[in-house]
């Protein structure tokens, strides 16, 4: 609700969100779209709680997200919302099936390791056993974004943001994860993707132009 995001550079303000309002129904699949620029991620990132709007208000199950407490906004974080980016953004040292555990070990404060659930999400979302003690870059960028989905998955969140989920990824890998996510939407998650290509937004049900900061 006017949500509006400046940042100050040392020549001088920029306004990256003026006073956008949206409002996103559960279940719904959204697509975020605009030039380059235009504030996409920066909106992603104030609905996701990564970052503080200027002005305005995020609201996130009714709840006005400048209200909760650190630790309610860390739980927010945790449990409500999942996070896909473009960049696949997993822990290097970490192996797949660590990757994937490791926000239900944040959640549960204690080891979990070798939980079946890890195990199953991956091999759901099309990993094979052989590829859980690998680390991620020892994977292709399609698979990589699969453990990514696996791990945006593992605490069963309401929420999913994606920025640009295929922006590394060539057509046919990105057709194979907008296939995945549209699972997962049918299956009840809400998903607010950010991308600059229609094809892509084309799968969701509804989208949102932000131009100059704007919702066009
Ligand atoms: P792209 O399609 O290239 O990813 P975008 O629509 O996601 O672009 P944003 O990253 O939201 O655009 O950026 C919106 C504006 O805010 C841009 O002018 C950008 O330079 C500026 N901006 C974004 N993040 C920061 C930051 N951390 N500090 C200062 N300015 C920023
Ligand atoms: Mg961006």
């Amino acid at each position: 609700e006017d949500a509006t995001k400046v940042y100050s550079l040392p020549f001088g303000d920029v306004v990256a969100l003026d006073k956008v309002c949206i409002s996103v129904i559960p279940g719904e699949f959204i697509a975020i779209m605009g030039p380059s620029g235009s504030g996409k991620s920066t909106l992603l990132n104030l609905i996701g709680s990564l970052d503080v709007p200027t002005s305005g208000d995020i609201y996130i199950d009714g709840r006005n997200t400048r209200t909760l407490s650190d630790d309610e906004l860390t739980e927010l974080r945790r449990d409500r919302i999942g996070f896909i980016f473009q960049q696949f953004n997993l822990i290097p040292l970490l192996t797949v099936l660590e990757n994937v555990e490791y926000p239900m070990i944040l959640k549960s404060r204690q080891a979990v390791k070798g939980s079946s659930r890890a195990h199953d999400l991956l091999m759901r979302i099309g990993l094979t056993e052989q590829m859980l003690a690998h680390k991620p870059k020892e994977l292709s960028g399609g698979q990589q974004q699969r453990v990514a989905i696996a791990r945006a998955l593992i605490n069963d969140p309401a929420i999913l943001l994606c920025d640009e989920p295929t922006g590394n990824l060539d057509q046919a890998t990105g057709r194979i994860i907008m296939d995945l996510l549209l699972e997962v939407n049918r299956r009840g998650k809400t998903i607010i993707m950010v991308t600059h290509d229609a094809d892509i937004a084309a799968y969701a049900s509804r989208t949102i132009t932000i131009v100059d900061g704007k919702v066009a």
